[in-house]
């Protein structure tokens, strides 16, 4: 698959790293035992370290340090059990402490990979440079007063692992995979919800441009982008400027560029020139990190199954397509739910089901899987309807919808409705009797053999006749039998 883009004197290619700010979930704060509940009052769940109040000090919580670690360990990357933490320095009104706690020259994890998973089945590597852990800052509120900004500080101090990527992807659909794989992993092992909505998981992008084989051009970065359509679009957009300058004869500026999702496109923020100096430097409240190798040991040997491994074995025990299993690992929760339908059933079959029918209908409803009013075990039972010919597969849809709309079993609704499939060769006997009866032109045209298809017309007259219900099978069988 090329990822080359045309230009006007020939063709470029994207390069594109991601940074990736994502929420550890903890109940309490990197350095204070302040709660981090999304959604509060604002500046209820502040301690004083959070307000930086004068002689604070900050105390390392051990479960954020934890959940870095299991997240190193989910992107197969090599873990420090020796890391320092550091001050950046920079005045902003939603920073009371003038600095943010971080890690620069020694982070916790070290070098990993991502598997990126696209729709053809094809899969790509996508070096990870790091993962380091650091302190959220507060928010400004413009919104509030008509004059005034107001600070909200229950974020201040809330636990960050910053996930920096190789220059390793090369198309807006790379990154989009990119993003849309670490969220998977973050949310299967739990060390952060993934909720880009919420902020809890936002990406600043690197994008530059080159022509293939060349070195990498200047890059520019846009801060803060919190969906992966925007940063997709952000992409596209800031590709196709940087390739108009050059061609146009002119360089591209370093600078750091905002994402306007109204208009679509992206602006200045500030240059090079402008940039920050953080003055890194240890914090001197702080002593290096460290642990023992046991401990990481440890928490390898308790991370659940990863999308990657659960994905491998869908298709091999299974047998399912590639495409198919990336889609049914891709939430943990779909995966559990899938795998609880195709335990002792067909597992293609179980499959379909999942990701054709109950996907639409959740769609259709503006739903999640943990919001689906059919449950596992009950669209279970309707393929098991399905396979032991209690109802046809075209009956199992209408049973569906009503399965979907009201929650009830499919026994139930098939009791009701009176959909038991009629296998009783008599009763189909009759109907496909009756057909041939009522109409000899079709009869004729079978019997001269210039329309070959017109069988395919009786089955579905005998169908219409037994409102569906009739077994498909059996009655093909008797209407070839009977038509000679
Ligand atoms: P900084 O620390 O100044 O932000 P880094 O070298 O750590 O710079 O890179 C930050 C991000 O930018 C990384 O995700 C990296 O992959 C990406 N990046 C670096 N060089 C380029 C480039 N030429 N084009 C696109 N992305 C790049
Ligand atoms: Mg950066």
């Amino acid at each position: 698959m090329s990822n080359l883009i045309a230009g006007a004197t020939g063709d470029w290619e994207i390069v594109i790293g991601l940074e990736v700010h994502a929420q550890v979930t903890s109940e309490a704060k990197l350095f204070s035992g302040a709660a981090t509940e999304f959604g509060a009052e604002p500046n209820t769940q502040v301690s004083l370290v959070d307000a930086a109040m004068p002689g604070m000090l900050p105390v390392i919580n051990k479960e954020c340090v934890k959940q870095a670690i299991r997240t190193g360990l989910a992107l197969g990357a090599e873990i420090n059990c020796y890391s320092v933490f550091d001050r950046k320095n920079y005045f902003y009104a939603d920073l009371p402490q003038g600095y943010q706690i971080s890690q620069f020259k020694q982070p916790i994890v070290g070098e990993g990979t991502i598997t990126l998973d696209f729709k053809d089945g094809s899969t790509k590597e996508v070096g990870i440079e790091r993962l380091h852990l650091e302190q959220d800052a507060g928010k400004s509120m413009h919104d509030q007063h008509p004059s005034m900004t107001y600070v909200d500080l229950n974020r201040s101090g809330v636990a960050l692992m910053e996930i920096v990527s190789k220059p390793d992807m090369r198309s807006a659909e790379e990154a989009g995979a990119y993003l849309r794989k670490l969220r998977t992993i973050l949310r299967y092992i739990g060390s952060c919800d993934g909720n880009m909505e919420q902020g809890s998981m936002r990406a600043d992008v690197n994008v530059s441009v080159r022509r293939p084989g060349d070195e990498f051009g200047t890059r520019c970065e846009m801060k803060n982008i919190n969906s992966i359509r925007f940063a997709q679009q952000a992409i596209e957009y800031e590709a196709r400027r940087q390739i108009d300058i050059i061609e146009e004869g002119g360089t591209i500026d370093q600078e750091t560029r905002l994402f306007d999702s109204a208009q679509g496109v992206t602006r200045t923020m500030r240059s090079k020139e402008e940039a920050h100096d953080y003055r890194y430097f240890p914090d001197p409240d702080l002593l290096p990190l460290e642990f023992e190798q046991t401990w990481v040991d440890e928490l390898a040997g308790e991370l659940p199954e990863l999308p990657d491994a659960k994905k491998n074995r869908l298709m091999d025990e299974l047998g399912l397509p590639s495409y198919d299993a990336g889609i049914l690992v891709s939430e943990p929760e779909i995966s559990v739910f899938f795998e609880e339908v195709a335990a002792g059933r067909d597992a293609k079959m179980a499959a379909n089901w999942v990701i054709t029918n109950l996907f639409s209908a959740l769609n259709a409803q503006g739903k999640g899987i943990t919001e689906s009013p059919v449950s596992a075990a009950q669209l279970g039972q309707l393929l098991d309807l399905i396979s032991d010919d209690t109802i046809s597969g075209r009956i199992a849809k209408d049973v569906f919808e009503v399965m979907i709309e009201t929650g009830d079993d499919p026994e139930k609704i098939v009791e009701e409705k009176g959909l038991k499939q009629i296998t009783d060769t008599g009763a189909i006997e009759a109907m496909v009797d009756q057909i041939i009866a009522d109409n000899p032109d079709q009869v004729a045209q079978y019997a001269g053999g210039e329309n070959p298809k017109v069988i395919g017309w009786f089955v579905g007259q005998v169908m219409k006749a037994s409102q569906g219900k009739a077994n498909p099978g059996r009655v093909n069988q008797l209407l070839k039998q009977k038509l000679g």
